[in-house]
């Protein structure tokens, strides 16, 4: 018997809901990934009782031997991973991150040209509802007719704006970037350039995108999404910025880093080095293709024309349903996505027009191409009988019978606690 179902009953029943929840359904959610158990056991370590504020070298308690050693080994190791000059891997998140890079090179009332958010920005990116769009005046630019970021766009706003940063980096666009463009563009004008590739981090290390660390200024991540580690954030930098992003991390942001988390992302990011993580980087984009196909054969609208990295979004009116009818249903059918708004959506960010789906989660359970195929069969079946209770019911009945044969990692059938 585990130590949780020893001792709170109530807590452990929730973790076998969640647990029993992943292993029997489909996980499409672009954004979402399942660790490996060697993450996972990181995580749960004896590295959560410290307190390590400072960097490994320079801290303000004693005690941190092994803090610094595994600290180490998570910056050294993402250096490596992206070719960074210098790493920051204390963030706990991809927002605070965001933030923290932010104020490492702006000051308040600076201009920020980002992404219009209905075309794939972030939240953190500038959106009303966030305070930092209180702090930084952003501007955006937009996607062509044709669904391709418009160069030419940012060149002429970033002539008309002078902005101190240009910022590249989204969570719902399909298509590569051309970081080499953007920093020409940004030297002609004397802005600074960072990129938030918090979905695309994995592709990037398995060599499957563009990579903007040995270019741009700043670059941020997430290390849970594409690059399959736990819950954090990250900031890779130019050896200009380091002292200014260390600051600003701590004690400008954040109080003590969360060791746990850093160990658990050092074996992540040990994982990311081997060469299986390029053969999956690879997966995830023959998967994304795949799907693509099929969902345009099935008369689904692909936004961006379809897609070079892990995700799609999909415009579902002409199937005569909403965003969020799209994910009510879907979710019955044991399929997980999310709604999204799409570019220049007429509908609302709550009920909004289309959904984003993606191939990550699914690629780590080992599901190949013939896979993809008959999931977006299901798609498509679950939407056109969205009202449909007993049709909905028999597709997530045969998702779950499909899921059988591709377990989820670090959830197994023997232990208790089923890690
Ligand atoms: C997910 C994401 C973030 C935020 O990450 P959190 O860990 O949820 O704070 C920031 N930027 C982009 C582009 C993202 O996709």
């Amino acid at each position: 018997m585990s130590a949780i179902q020893n001792q709170d009953p109530a807590v452990y029943t929730a973790i076998v809901g969640e647990k029993k929840r992943e292993a029997e359904g489909l996980e499409l959610i672009a954004s979402e990934n399942y660790v490996s158990p060697a993450v996972l056991e990181a995580l749960g370590t004896v590295f959560t009782n410290k307190y390590s504020e400072g960097y490994p070298g320079k801290r303000y308690y004693g005690g941190q031997t092994y803090t610094d050693q595994v600290e180490s080994l998570a910056i050294e190791r993402a250096k490596q991973l992206f070719g960074a000059d210098h790493v920051n891997v204390q963030p706990l998140s991809g927002a605070p991150a965001n933030i923290a890079a932010y104020f490492s090179i702006l000051e308040p009332g600076d201009t920020v040209l980002g992404m219009d958010l209905s075309h794939g920005g972030h939240l953190t990116h500038g959106h009303p509802v966030t305070y930092i769009a209180k702090l930084f005046k952003f501007i955006r630019y937009k996607t062509t007719e044709e669904g391709s970021i418009d160069y030419d766009e940012i060149e002429r706003m970033a002539k008309e704006h002078k902005p101190k940063l240009i910022l590249m980096g989204y969570s719902a666009y399909s298509r590569e970037i051309d970081y080499t463009r953007v920093k020409k563009i940004a030297d002609s004008v004397g802005s600074l350039t960072m990129a938030d590739i918090a979905h695309l981090a994995g592709l990037i290390a398995g060599g499957e995108m563009n990579n903007p660390v040995p270019l741009f200024d700043l670059v941020t991540t997430t290390t849970h999404k594409t690059l399959r580690g736990p819950r954090g954030g990250m900031i890779m930098c130019k050896s200009h910025l380091a002292k200014a992003v260390d600051k600003s991390v701590f004690p400008g942001f954040q109080g003590g880093p969360h060791e746990n988390n850093i160990a658990a992302k050092a074996v992540a990011f040990g994982e990311a080095l081997k060469p299986e993580f390029k053969e999956y980087a690879r997966q995830i984009k023959k998967n994304a293709k795949t799907m693509e196909n099929e969902l345009r054969e099935l008369g689904f609208k692909l936004m961006f024309g379809g897609t070079d990295n892990h995700l799609l979004l999909i415009d579902v009116s002409n199937k005569n349903a909403t965003g969020k009818e799209a994910e009510i249903a879907l979710d019955k059918a044991g399929i997980t996505v999310n709604k999204n708004m799409i570019p220049n959506d007429p509908r609302s960010p709550m009920d909004p027009s289309g959904i984003r789906i993606g191939t990550p989660a699914m690629t780590t359970r080992g599901m190949k191409e013939a896979e993809m195929v008959k999931v977006a069969k299901w798609m498509d079946l679950a939407i056109a009988n969205r009202t449909n209770e007993q049709e909905l019911a028999k597709i997530k009945e045969e998702v779950k019978e499909l899921c059988k044969g591709f377990p989820v990692p670090g959830i197994g059938n023997d232990s208790p606690i089923n890690r």
